[in-house]
């Protein structure tokens, strides 16, 4: 990637970059994104956790499921980030992004949860995550 990536919550209290993904946007149907995001889906793509440089201190992580927490702006409320409490790697909400040129979707995941139809839109569908991702 010749430049990083970067991108801000909402209100702009904080700013992040990113060097390089691991992976293109994904979109995941899940209930926990759905109830996180108060949207059908979350599309968000993947980094290396120390390929991200956050700037700001008003970035909170909140444990709402068992297994992973989501990065949100403390003032404006903006979910920015998810991450296993495990791992190395962050996924990173496209619409934090201050650029998305050239990304697609894909992959759809848990679509089985999914509950608008969803558009024949050709991208992979995956039922209950991707195996190995997800
Ligand atoms: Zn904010
Ligand atoms: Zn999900």
């Amino acid at each position: 990637m010749a430049e990083p990536l970067t991108g801000r919550c909402l209100c702009g209290a904080i700013r992040f970059e990113v060097d390089a993904l691991t992976e293109g946007p994904v979109a995941c149907h899940c209930r926990a994104c759905q109830r996180q995001s108060g949207s059908a889906f979350w599309v968000a793509v993947t980094a290396a956790r120390d390929a991200v440089r956050v700037t700001g201190d008003r970035l909170a992580w909140v444990r709402a499921t068992p297994s992973a927490e989501r990065g949100y702006c403390r003032d404006c409320g903006g979910y920015l980030f998810w991450r296993l409490l495990t791992g190395d790697t962050v996924d990173i909400g496209v619409g934090a992004l201050d650029r998305i040129d050239g990304m697609v979707i894909e992959a759809h995941i848990f679509t089985a949860e999914a509950r608008l139809p969803l558009p024949d839109d050709g991208i992979p569908r995956f039922p209950h995550g991707r195996p190995g991702i997800d």
